[in-house]
């Protein structure tokens, strides 16, 4: 960067009812924090009572944190938060706005990309580190992507990369700016629950992934695997009614078979670019648009549903039509309960779980198999396997970020997947839940992760 030159970078956080923070938003913040001539200011929506979180928040170097607070925000979808969030960018007027790739309370990886676009904001996502930056241009690294570059004002937003700083005990605090809707000249029928296309429905506990664990030894663990190979994948959970709606616009080939029986006309799309998919719906007049749910697939519905002001349900393991209605079923709150979710505009948007592994099997380790992490990459390079890992086994650098599975990290479905020393905590579970064969090895009898698994070994990893 040009000497002397500030760049002014906004960080936007989401804050929970306890005052967490998501870890992707914590690294957004350390990065802009890490940016050298930054000022770096924070910006959240939230309740009043957040105010002291943010003010503790700002001792880390924002000088200013600014805090959307008023009834009328409350009950906001990500497009309303999008919206809300949008007017108050505008009156900070930053060269660029960090976020984190998801929150953890609706872990849609929405709300940055439909900022983005409310902004007229350049976006780039998945950034796993700045590699240039000046007053005009940043060039990011991407998880998925690679090297990306963009003018600003751009929006990035940022993966698990690194761990938020602890406060200095000389550090000062910054203020706190509360704005109102009528601070930020916000149309209230464009916010919270009236501008909310989307809306809950109804939620029960999170059973799904939950499978009858079959017992056995290490010498019958080739057979197993060799024979989990040959069985079909297990199909997503649709239910089946009689009824159906009349057309699904698929984008791309990966969402089809989630439209399959519950729509009379299918017409597929395969290209996965925001202007050709706004056209071909205002052409098509579908009832639901489908996308896949890769991080292309993500930017680009997010990116339609703001520039159309649509409703988009991110993630959904499920559909379902009920008398003449689309319902969407995800799970939510970390994995840990299944939403049912009803979009109120017309066509309903939804990206639906289709990730795929590029290999049939992986191999992933948790931090029960630390000293033995030499003799399981030997087990998956024999069997031909991807590599995974807990996270906690990458908190302790065993294997790389790249590598982790669950909600913080990436969603796979293998043919097989063999947990060596993960306990299951359900952050894990979301993230494998959909393999279609799960076996599990660790010596605690009572681990979580049998009950998520189809076979399991009771012991230490011992191959
Ligand atoms: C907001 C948030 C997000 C998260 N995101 C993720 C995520 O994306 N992915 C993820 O994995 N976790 C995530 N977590 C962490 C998650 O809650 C668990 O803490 C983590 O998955 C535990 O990792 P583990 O099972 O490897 O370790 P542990 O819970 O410590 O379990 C280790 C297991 O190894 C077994 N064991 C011990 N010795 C051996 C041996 N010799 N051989 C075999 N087994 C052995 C033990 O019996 C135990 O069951 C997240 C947590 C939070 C709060």
């Amino acid at each position: 960067m040009m000497q002397g030159e500030i760049m002014k970078i906004l960080v936007c956080l989401r804050i929970g009812p306890d005052g967490e923070i998501s870890p992707f938003d914590e690294c957004a913040y350390e990065l802009a924090l890490s940016v050298e001539n930054a000022e770096v200011s924070l910006l959240t929506m939230g309740e009043i009572k957040v105010k002291d979180k943010l003010l503790s928040l700002t001792r880390l170097g924002a000088k200013t944190a600014y805090l959307l607070n008023d009834n009328a925000f409350v009950g906001s979808d990500t497009l309303a938060t999008a919206y809300a969030l949008s007017l108050a960018v505008k009156k900070i007027k930053p060269d660029l706005v960090f976020c984190g790739r998801q929150s953890l309370i609706g872990d849609t990886a929405q709300t940055g990309v439909m900022l983005a676009q409310k902004l007229n904001f350049n976006l780039i996502t998945n950034v796993m580190s700045i590699e240039s930056l000046d007053k005009n241009s940043i060039v990011c690294q991407t998880r998925d992507e690679g090297k990306i570059s963009a003018k600003t004002p751009t929006l990035i937003t940022v993966e698990r990369i690194n761990s938020l700083r602890l406060p200095s005990i000389r550090s000062k605090s910054g203020e706190v700016k509360v704005f109102s809707a009528n601070d930020v000249n916000a149309q209230i029928s464009k916010c919270g629950l009236s501008g909310s296309p989307t809306k809950v429905l109804d939620t029960k506990e999170n059973t799904s992934g939950k499978r009858k664990c079959k017992f056995i030894t290490f010498e019958q663990l080739e057979s197993v695997i060799n024979s989990s190979l040959e069985k079909e994948q297990k199909e997503f959970e649709n239910k089946i009614t009689n009824q159906k709606l009349n057309k699904a616009l698929c984008i791309t080939n990966a969402p089809k078979k989630y439209a399959e029986n519950l729509f009379e006309n299918i017409v597929i799309h395969e290209k996965n670019d925001v202007n050709s998919v706004i056209s071909k719906i205002k052409a098509e007049k579908p009832d639901a648009v489908l996308f896949g749910s890769d991080s292309v697939s993500k930017r680009v519905s997010a990116l339609v549903a703001a520039k159309m002001d649509l409703g988009l349900c991110a993630d959904c393991t499920a559909l379902q039509v009920v008398s003449n209605t689309l319902y969407m079923i995800r799970p939510a709150l970390s994995g840990s309960v299944i939403a049912k979710i009803k979009s109120e505009t017309k066509p309903a948007l939804a990206t639906v779980r289709t990730t795929k592994s590029s290999s049939n099997i992986v191999v992933s380790a948790g931090f029960g198999a630390k000293t033995s992490i030499e003799k399981v990459k030997k087990f998956a390079k024999k069997i031909s396997a991807d590599l995974g890992a807990s996270r906690k086994c990458v908190d302790n650098g065993i294997l790389p970020y790249e590598m982790q599975v669950g909600l913080t990290g990436k969603t796979i479905s293998p043919k097989v997947y063999i947990a060596i020393g993960i306990s299951g905590a359900v952050h894990h579970i979301v993230g494998m839940s959909k393999s279609a064969t799960v076996i599990a090895i660790n010596p605690d009898k009572n681990a979580p992760i049998f009950e998520y698994a189809d076979y399991g070994i009771i012991s230490e990893f011992n191959l």
